[in-house]
């Protein structure tokens, strides 16, 4: 029987999705990619992480434990930094670790990306193609591959986001949070659904032109050196004029978060902004009602402005 490797449905999965299926599929690897989180898959994740972990990092756990007895290999890659001012929250580069420590059984299949310590994401790749008993040709093909997927993808979220921004004429919210909290169903995603029941259009900042982004992040804050941070700094900067409002969405307790949306706050003027932080209690009726006076207001100002 084929090797199967499991994939989390969490944090760099909503990164990487794009490149990793199609790596492992070019390469003829079988994977498991757990379901969207639910109930169950957070109260595992809570139940085996510390207190201290932010509600991203504690959904992944709940997305390994799904997996544990499912697959061979669980794929948990390390990313530490990717560029200049590009560097990752703590959290990425000790994943593997705390997987390691909780889960003593389940088995890792890992890379690391660094450039600080001379991985580049090519050499990551072939480390990861070589794990598998993969030839360097073949692993050099299937990353060109899947590295094109990506950017087809990515070049495709644009240009429809781009669309909205031109053509449609609803009231229009930023959402301003981590990929792996905006399209997670359960975390992020009652937000972006209510915000469409009231009929307002959602753009997102991570859908945004990379390298823009960052250069535009120096607007906020040339300090900021997360890369995912960076990135949602730029993508204010890139849609602000075009959108009405903005809503920051984080999980409690984000430390870079926590910094970054206090400088948002402190330097984005002339645009209504709210920020919903949410957490592991069930219960969607406190940010219901925020984000429905939100939109009053924000239909309130187009309204005037319509007038004038
Ligand atoms: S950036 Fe924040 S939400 Fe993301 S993993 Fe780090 S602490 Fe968690």
């Amino acid at each position: 029987m084929s090797m199967k490797v499991g994939i989390p449905r969490a944090l760099l999965y909503f990164k990487y999705r794009d490149m990793w299926i199609n790596f492992f599929r070019k390469l003829e690897i079988d994977i498991v990619i757990s379901p969207q989180t639910n109930r169950e898959i957070l109260n595992n994740g809570l139940k085996y992480s510390i207190d201290e972990s932010c509600l991203s990092s504690k959904v992944f756990m709940g997305h390994v434990e799904y997996l544990r007895d499912k697959c061979d290999l669980i794929f948990i890659p390390r990313v530490a930094k990717t560029g200049k001012k590009q560097e990752l929250c703590v959290k990425f580069f000790g994943l593997s670790d705390i997987v390691n420590n909780t889960f003593s059984e389940v088995k890792i299949l890992d890379y690391n990306h660094d450039v600080d310590k001379r991985q580049s994401e090519m050499k990551a790749y072939l480390d990861l193609g070589l794990k598998l008993g993969k030839s360097p040709m073949q692993i050099l093909k299937a990353y060109t591959y899947a590295f094109k997927c990506k950017l087809e993808k990515d070049k495709k979220r644009l240009d429809k986001q781009n669309e909205l921004l031109l053509f449609d004429d609803k009231l229009k919210v930023l959402i301003v949070s981590h990929s792996y909290n905006t399209y997670d169903e359960y975390i992020g995603g009652p937000v972006v659904n209510y915000l469409k029941e009231l009929n307002v259009t959602p753009i997102f900042a991570d859908i945004v032109d990379k390298k823009l982004a960052n250069k535009e992040a120096n607007n906020i804050s040339e300090k900021i050196y997360w890369a995912y941070n960076r990135e949602l700094l730029g993508g204010i900067e890139v849609y602000k004029d075009r959108v009405d409002g903005i809503i920051l969405i984080t999980t409690f307790p984000c430390g870079p978060d926590s910094l970054a949306n206090e400088m948002i706050t402190k330097r984005v003027k002339n645009k209504p902004i709210i920020t919903i932080i949410l957490d592991e209690q069930d219960g969607s009726a406190g940010m219901i009602t925020r984000i429905e006076s939100f939109i009053d207001i924000l239909q309130i100002r187009k309204a005037r402005k319509i007038v004038k």
